[in-house]
């Protein structure tokens, strides 16, 4: 019996879904992301829907974090799922070459979603692919080299992108690609410039911008980079002017402006990008996570009609096997238009302003654990510290072990009352999924509430 003449076979048991020596290679056989192979305990998950995912244990978690703040959709939408598997039946893959029907809609869905004049998009399988992308574009552009990067800042892990990264992340990778510079971008809770307003903030930052580029000869830099809202690195909300300066800047040197918009975009601050607060339009955008929800790997670079304009009768030196996969524009296209149509959008922003802001304000006031909440949409941080007088974070700077022990209590004590927290440093970031209910919001701030005692310990005046 040949293959093609055997009965179909039933999927589940081609998987083997559910086994528990399955479970048990993962921990044996997967080489995990970011961690000493032998400290891992990764906690086996069975199944999720919307906001929850539960362990084979049977335990419920409320996801804060909504997995790596990619998970803007919530787990499993029935809609989603079913726009995946229509187009699996169709067509699996086809290489970029091809010209494909789900890929041009999805290009044209999130190109009519972006600032005007951002009329085409590379495809690429993630975020930091995206940024490695959108500086090679920027360097051929301009012909000249140098990026521009903030202290404070994460752009993935393959080698360009860990060397615009400004934050420990990148310290076993350097020197890294050469070329980039670092600058400190605004973040008023412990400013660079020790300013004491918004205002102070934002001018004082552009500032320290505008000698960084006269000292380092502005004909030498290709483009200055920047997350939108500030995502992993503490949730910097940028002060009002500040993009518009930074805007301004570029323009006067013909350096172009790359918007890392992978955690902030699609969802995560109730606009399709954050720039829409601001109404800033950069050269270049990179997106992922949020387009699709992570149901299939999928990011890309929006290209301004000028950069994009180079490229016409010059061929552009890159490509990926899975570059505008289908499966993964399939579920991108499907994906804005849930979001339209279950606005979701508006849902998001409503959790901010009426739950999360609210929320927090009222934690501040019992916790004296909390040092400062900020964010907007459903992408928000909770800066814990020792002593709010001082400003003295609840751990070091790049806390680990013995040292990250109340974050690793607080932590815990999130993960014991049922709620999944997303935690770096000395902050936790409340970034649950943009479909969330108020009433799911507010179980999980409940939650926060009992775990925050386990880091009001570690604080005067408790
Ligand atoms: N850029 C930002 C702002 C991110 O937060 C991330 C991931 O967290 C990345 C880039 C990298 O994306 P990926 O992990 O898909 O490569």
């Amino acid at each position: 019996e040949t293959a093609t003449d055997a009965e179909p076979t039933d999927p589940a048991s081609l998987l083997g879904r559910g086994d528990e020596a399955q479970v048990r290679a993962d921990d044996r056989h997967v080489f995990h992301s970011w961690s000493a192979q032998a400290a891992i305990d990764p906690l086996p998950i069975e199944h999720a829907q919307g906001s929850y995912f539960w362990d084979y244990a049977g335990k419920r978690y409320l996801d804060f974090s909504s997995q790596l703040v990619n998970m803007n959709i919530g787990y499993q939408h029935p809609r989603l799922v079913a726009a995946i598997v229509e187009q699996a039946q169709r067509l699996c893959s086809i290489q970029p070459a091809f010209a494909n029907d789900v890929r041009g809609e999805a290009a044209r869905l999130i190109t009519e979603r972006a600032p005007e004049g951002l009329n085409t998009v590379f495809f690429t399988n993630g975020g930091a692919d995206a940024n490695e992308n959108a500086v090679r574009m920027a360097r051929l552009h301009t012909g000249r080299q140098k990026v521009l990067a903030a202290y404070r800042s994460y752009h993935g892990s393959t080698a360009g992108a860990i060397s615009l990264t400004g934050d420990p992340r990148r310290w076993p990778s350097e020197p890294a690609v050469p070329g980039t510079v670092r600058y400190f971008g605004p973040y008023l809770y412990r400013s660079a410039f020790h300013a004491e307003t918004k205002q102070e903030e934002c001018d004082r930052a552009l500032a320290h911008l505008r000698e960084l580029v006269m000292l380092e000869g502005p004909h030498t830099i290709a483009a200055l980079v920047l997350e939108t809202v500030v995502g992993t690195n503490g949730i910097l909300v940028p002060p009002p002017g500040y993009l518009d300066g930074v805007r301004a800047l570029c323009d006067e040197h013909g350096i172009l402006l790359i918007a890392d918009e992978v955690m902030s975009g699609f969802g995560r601050c109730g606009e399709w990008f954050a720039l829409d607060h601001w109404g800033m339009t950069p050269d270049l955008i990179t997106f992922a996570k949020g387009v699709n929800s992570g149901y299939v790997p999928i990011g890309g670079v929006l290209i301004s009609d000028t950069v994009a304009a180079t490229f016409a009768d010059r061929p552009f030196p890159g490509g990926l096997t899975y570059s505008g996969h289908p499966l993964a524009c399939a579920s991108a296209v499907a994906s804005i238009r849930i979001f339209e149509d279950e606005g979701i959008l508006a849902n998001a922003r409503m959790l901010g302003e009426e739950v999360i802001a609210p929320g927090l304000a009222e934690l501040a006031t019992k916790h004296p654990c909390i040092g400062e909440v900020r964010g907007l949409g459903v992408f928000w941080a909770v800066e814990l510290v020792r002593d709010r007088a001082t400003r003295e974070p609840l751990v070091p700077f790049n806390a680990a072990g013995a040292d990250a022990a109340p974050m690793t209590q607080f932590a815990a004590a999130c993960k014991s009352e049922g709620l999944w927290p997303f935690t770096h440093f000395n902050r936790t970031h409340v970034v649950p999924p943009c479909t969330s209910t108020p009433d799911e919001v507010r179980e999980g701030l409940a939650m926060l509430d009992v775990a925050l005692e386990a880091a009001d310990r570690h604080t005067t005046g408790a």
